[in-house]
């Protein structure tokens, strides 16, 4: 069967038919009708409900960074294909009227903006590690947040968003427990969704680094094991949706921010994400368009 073509028409308009995403020109960025929202935030309700035991630490940031974290972070290395750069207009009065003119003339205006201290958030997680800086309590630390992110990458795919929300949880401590964790987490992961009925299956993976030299570096990511996927069929059979990541940095994320272990040794961090829109287009897709005709087994863990 033709990758690109199974049945992606007939379930992209079956999400909008059935009001569960709304169109908005944008290609990637749709709106979200209550069910699909309902859905959405069932799952992640029931994350935090399986997590609850692990008392991570609850923080919320806005969608947008520093555009100094994002240099520090190395994303502008990495993916600028993906990054998102929020701009301003910070002109003269004329200047002014002259971006009034050539926007009501169908001229181009962008010209007249500039960069303002700020980029788009591009994973939920970025925010978080500057508040790991210094020594680290014994036994390291847990933080979950929810976020939407920007990534630049326009698709008539469902499930390939410009803006997304990701629940992620971020360990940092020594090496081996952040591991530990990572290894526990991808079971639970895969229980969890297999419980909901999803038929998921893990696997090595890498980020998609810009360019040759990024090649190389996915390659390296593959061989050291460093990110590892939950895949689900979403809108191809052949070609699974990631809808869950796990990532080990190592020591990435903790040598820019000083995070050290008590002990004063360089800490570890990873963390895992759940792409919160794949995740409820692959209950969607697995049980049907209206949940009230979902199996009962999967709808009392959503909607206990
Ligand atoms: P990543 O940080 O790339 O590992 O992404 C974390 C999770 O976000 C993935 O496992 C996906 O579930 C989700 N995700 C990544 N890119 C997209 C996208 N373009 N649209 C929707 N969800 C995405
Ligand atoms: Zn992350």
């Amino acid at each position: 069967m033709d990758v690109r073509t199974y049945d992606i028409d007939g379930f992209t308009e079956g999400l909008v038919e059935h009001g569960l995403i709304v169109p908005t020109g944008i290609r990637g960025a749709y709106g979200r009708g209550p069910v699909f929202e309902d859905i959405l935030r069932s799952f992640n309700d029931l994350v935090s409900r399986i997590a609850a035991p692990d008392k991570a630490q609850e923080l919320m940031f806005p969608p947008i960074l520093a555009r100094s974290l994002i240099e520090k972070v190395g994303y502008m290395d990495n993916f600028p294909q993906l990054a998102g750069s929020v701009h301003s207009f910070m002109g003269s009065d004329r200047e002014a009227r002259e971006l009034s003119a050539r926007a009501h003339a169908g001229e181009r205006w962008e010209e007249l903006l500039s960069p303002t201290d700020v980029m788009l958030t591009p994973a939920a997680c970025y925010p978080v590690y500057p508040t790991f800086s210094g020594l680290l309590p014994e036994g390291g630390r847990l933080v979950t947040v929810m976020n939407w992110v920007f990534r630049h990458e326009p698709s008539d795919e469902p499930t390939r968003l410009q803006h997304f929300r990701m629940r992620e949880f971020i360990r940092v401590g020594k090496p081996e427990d952040v591991v530990k964790w990572r290894d526990a987490w991808l079971e639970r992961g895969l229980k969890l969704l297999e419980g909901l009925g999803l038929p998921v299956q893990s696997d090595v993976a890498s980020d998609p680094f810009f360019g040759r030299a990024g090649r190389m570096m996915a390659a390296g990511q593959v061989e050291q094991r460093l990110k590892f996927e939950i895949l689900c069929p979403v809108i191809s059979r052949e070609k699974p949706t990631a809808i869950c990541s796990f990532n080990w940095h190592q020591d990435h994320f903790s040598s820019k921010f000083g995070i050290r272990n008590a002990d004063a040794s360089v800490a570890h961090t990873a963390c895992l994400g759940f792409g919160l829109e794949r995740v409820t287009l692959a209950l969607i897709k697995a049980h049907g368009f209206d949940p009230a005709d979902w199996p009962d087994r999967v709808r009392s863990q959503l909607w206990p």
